[in-house]
């Protein structure tokens, strides 16, 4: 499965939002089978559609897609240099899909800052400048083997203007990801080498009350990391709501004036950022999300099910969601048309309801 890194400077709150997720791991109860590391954390992909598609076919069960954090703790001053836990934490990311920084906004004179004053830019900048230091190294080795080959070769020619690009990018101490679409790296060309920063950005907004409440001040906070995306949450009420019933947990959520908990936000955005997307499955045992890759075709999808259902694909049977919610059965479905036959080359589109058509 795809996974999440959670970084963060110490005392931002990592280990709060971590055990939080953790006590959210829903797996022991779906997935009995399934071990889990102890720095990782599997919580629900919180998706309303699956209830209503659950009445509609009086499912038994629902078992919703999931998203996978790992805490990569240790980040320090110097780790690009292999300081300390240094080298481990390089090598965490490294197997990570996309990072959630975690950043302290929180006042609370009782919580020490490591570098003495909170300052959400300067902690960003902080552990952005290691991974940056790190890629560049990554390019100092391959830059000059690259360079040997090169000698007028076209192809060669053309990863290595996207080394460069990338180089002058790290230069100027950005990192890969937030400058893809601004200098025009090509990415292709730069996949292979695994760089650090050039894996999507979260950034977790661990704040209190104050800025919760304070649309201005988030939007800045947003801006500032754009095109990453941004989460804004209080770690200690997060951990706080996992230990309440979904109804005390909802009304406590109401009294703070937010609609769905932080976790909940994290799960929705890391999904989406990891690049993927869900379609749906529904019969009277259970309705189901089932996780594909943005732009999948239907057999890759049968193929999430099972492989037999990729090699023997025949046809999927697709309803929206939406058109089957609105015709209110699957055969009012069918009687509107509103059911499409659709073949090998379709390209799922979330909020399929499928029923795939296998020959084997
Ligand atoms: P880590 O070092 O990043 O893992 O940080 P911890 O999760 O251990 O948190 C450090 C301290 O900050 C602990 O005493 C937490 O209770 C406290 N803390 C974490 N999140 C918040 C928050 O949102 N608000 C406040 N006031 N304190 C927090």
């Amino acid at each position: 499965a795809l996974t999440i890194g959670i970084v963060g400077l110490p005392n931002v709150g990592k280990s709060t939002l971590f055990n939080a997720l953790t006590r959210q791991t829903i797996l022991a109860a779906n997935y009995p089978f399934a071990t889990i590391e102890p720095n990782v954390g599997v919580v629900n992909l919180p998706d309303e559609r699956l209830e209503r598609l659950a009445e509609i076919f009086g499912s038994e069960r629902i078992l919703p897609a999931t998203v996978s954090f790992v805490d990569i703790a240790g980040i320090v001053k110097g780790a690009s240099e292999g300081e300390g836990l240094g080298n481990q934490f390089l090598a965490n990311i490294r197997e990570a899909h996309a990072v959630a920084q975690v950043v302290r906004v929180f006042e609370d004179g009782n919580v020490v800052h490591v570098d003495g004053k909170v300052d959400p830019a300067s902690d960003m900048e902080t552990i952005n400048t290691e991974l940056v230091l790190a890629d560049l190294q990554t390019l100092e080795n391959a830059v000059p083997k690259l360079e040997k080959q090169v000698k007028g070769r076209k192809a060669e020619q053309a990863q290595l203007d996207a080394y460069l690009a990338a180089r002058k990018v790290l230069e100027r101490g950005d990192t890969i990801f937030s400058s893809i679409e601004s200098d025009g790296l090509d990415m292709e060309h730069l996949g292979q080498l695994g760089l650090l920063t050039a894996k999507p950005f979260i950034y977790v907004f661990n704040c209190d009350d104050g800025v919760l409440g304070d649309a201005e001040k988030q939007r800045q906070l947003a801006e500032s990391v754009a095109p990453a995306q941004s989460v804004f949450l209080d770690a200690k009420l997060e951990a706080d709501l996992v230990e309440l019933s979904e109804e005390e947990a909802r009304e406590m959520l109401e009294m703070n004036g937010q609609e769905e908990s932080g976790l909940d936000q994290l799960a929705r955005v890391g999904f989406d950022t990891l690049g993927l997307q869900t379609y749906l499955t529904a019969g009277p045992k259970e309705t189901r999300a089932w996780t594909i890759t943005k732009g999948d075709t239907a057999p890759q999808a049968a193929g999430v099910i099972h492989t037999d259902f990729q090699k023997g694909f025949i046809k999927a049977e697709i309803v929206s969601f939406d058109d089957l919610t609105a015709a209110g059965s699957m055969n009012d479905a069918k009687a509107a048309g509103k059911v499409r036959m659709e073949g090998k080359d379709y390209v799922m589109r979330d909020g399929d309801v499928v029923e795939f058509k296998s020959g084997l």
